[in-house]
């Protein structure tokens, strides 16, 4: 599990993409990088490590433009490295793309860019999707119609975000690894969870599988390729506020779900008293009990 997350708008995007990348350390990482449309160029920041200590080594701050991807690695294909962290580029290094998931075809799919002269950089599985959307724009269509004609190549699990020079927009597409769009006045984000950028906005779209996003600014265009058409994904609002989800001045996360366990478990019951008897019947007369779940909720 990682994290990615874009952003469009008004803000700088450099500082919007560390803050929302901290915010989602919890999945665990080993790598960090970020890529900011900078003066019309795609500049890229990335390396092994922690968020701090990369971000001050490589300079992120250094960089601004308003638009943006970032990612954080947990590393599947390839070694912890500077170099497989992501982002990853196109031979031009003028596509920029961050993955999270798993491409299980990507070596038939690297061959046969490999035979076309593509050059590769990384041992990702993750580096074929900037080079498949850099061989289909050579067929002279539109970087959305690339991007879906490489999308459709992809097996496997994918929360995928792709900028390009030239073009004002992030295209994005999900299957099986999390993606959500944040909508704030000031601009659009979108992240592999909603924690990493509540404290901007609390609207929120979900998006399904096979669904591709083209965001652009101030608005945003969902295109579901399995069903091959258009399709209509609505704002929600979350009523979770920044403070509930973020560590506030516990130093580990798991200390401070130990000290709100109380409160948890008083929230948890305050509501239908026929139902929570149900379930306690349920529970009652059950032969046994397993737990679908590891990690914090085993715990709890
Ligand atoms: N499979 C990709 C890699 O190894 C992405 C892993 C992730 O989800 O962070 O680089």
């Amino acid at each position: 599990m990682c994290g990615i997350i874009g952003y469009l708008g008004a803000l700088n995007a450099t500082n919007v993409l560390v803050k929302g990348l901290k915010n989602l350390e919890y999945r665990g990482y080993d790598s960090v990088g970020i890529a900011i449309i900078s003066n019309g160029k795609i500049k890229i920041r990335k390396g092994a490590g922690k968020l701090e200590e990369v971000k001050k080594a490589k300079r992120f701050l250094e960089l601004s433009g308003n638009i943006g991807i970032g990612h954080t690695r947990w590393a599947t294909h390839g070694k912890v490295c500077d170099v497989n962290a992501h982002p990853h580029v196109d031979c031009e290094g003028k596509i920029a793309i961050v993955h999270n998931g798993i491409i299980d075809n990507y070596k038939e799919l690297r061959k046969e860019l490999e035979a076309k002269g593509h050059k590769f950089s990384s041992e990702t599985d993750s580096e074929v999707i900037a080079h498949l959307i850099e061989e289909y724009l050579k067929e002279g269509i539109s970087f959305e119609n690339a991007f879906i004609k490489a999308i459709s190549r992809l097996e496997g699990s994918y929360a995928i975000l792709a900028i390009k020079e030239g073009e004002e927009k992030i295209l994005a597409a999900r299957k099986f690894s999390p993606l959500v769009l944040g909508i704030a006045d000031h601009g659009i984000f979108i992240s592999s969870d909603i924690p990493s950028f509540l404290e901007w906005t609390n609207k929120v779209v979900y998006l399904s599988d096979y669904d591709v996003v083209i965001v652009e600014k101030g608005s945003y265009k969902v295109f579901n390729i399995k069903e091959n058409s258009w399709t209509n994904r609505p704002v929600d609002t979350v009523s979770w506020d920044a403070s509930q989800i973020s560590k506030g001045n516990f130093e580990h996360y798991m200390l401070k779900e130990i000290i709100e366990q109380s409160d948890v478990i008083k929230r948890a019951i305050r509501q239908d008293r026929k139902l929570i008897e149900d379930v306690c019947d349920l529970i009652r007369s059950a032969k046994g009990i397993f737990f679908v779940a590891s990690g914090t909720s085993y715990h709890a």
